[in-house]
């Protein structure tokens, strides 16, 4: 059976001389696996499409176990990723995230509208590979169901004002006050929790929508990198990677 579908390549896996097997984050199936055949040749009419981090409209033969890519039409190539190996390092550690999450139905398809406006962002230097990346993993979190409580202080009820804590465990909010009671100190400025908030509750086309200084920006993504690890049953390898490039001296 023949069939038409858009997705975003999130792994090519060399299997033979030219041949690929792709794993596609598609709306409708999620991840598949599909078979490109002489892909990686120049000559190969579906050598443009089926790139890593390409967006293109596939044309699939369903097989038992596998697809097999008929043709691909490519859409964005978000070319300028590859121009940093920043970028490229996000882009490898947002889809390394998302494959360990193998997304399904409506979750796929928000996922796939996540990952393709923080590729666009991202190639096209709109906004910090940092924002990005703590923008990415509180709302793959939310979308998971790991609403985070951002309303208030959850022993006072305290809204702002002072520096808070939020805890990665339960995803919840202490003031500083509180927080020293428990023997915790804070880990979020004011601008960094107005952020966190707004990534959690906004529509999804203003989630990027903020500016942070570095060292609020440095405390939002400890925060929603912490919060998103917590909810994977496996450590993301492209995450030092990342951290080697970013944090020198570490
Ligand atoms: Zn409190």
């Amino acid at each position: 059976m023949r069939s038409v579908m858009m997705g975003l390549v999130l792994r090519q896996t060399k299997v033979k001389e030219a041949d690929c097997i792709l794993t596609i984050l598609t709306p409708e199936k999620g991840l598949i696996s599909a078979v490109a055949r002489g892909c990686l040749r120049l000559k190969s009419r579906l050598f443009s499409g089926c790139g890593l981090f390409c967006y293109s409209e596939f044309s699939l033969f369903e097989g038992r176990s596998l697809y097999t890519v008929d043709e691909a039409q490519v859409q964005n190539n978000f070319f300028g990723l590859r121009q940093s190996v920043e970028g490229m390092a996000l882009a490898m550690y947002l889809a390394e995230m998302t494959l360990a999450l193998s997304p399904v139905g409506e979750e796929a398809a928000a996922q796939l509208r996540l990952m393709l406006n923080s590729f666009y962002l991202l190639s096209q230097n709109k906004k910090s590979p940092a924002q990005i990346k703590a923008v990415y993993e509180l709302r793959t979190a939310c979308g998971m169901g790991y609403m985070p409580d951002l309303l208030c202080c959850k022993k006072c009820g305290r809204y702002d004002g002072t520096p808070f804590r939020f805890d990665m465990e339960t995803g919840s909010l202490l003031c500083a006050e509180c927080a020293g009671q428990e023997g915790e100190s804070p880990n979020l400025d004011g601008a960094a929790l107005t952020a966190l908030r707004h990534i959690a509750l906004s529509e999804d086309k203003k989630i990027f929508s903020f500016t942070l200084k570095e060292e609020s920006l440095q405390r939002l993504g400890a925060v929603t990198e912490g919060y998103i690890l917590r909810r994977l049953d496996r450590p993301l390898k492209s995450l030092n990677f990342w951290k080697n490039l970013t944090l020198p001296g570490q």
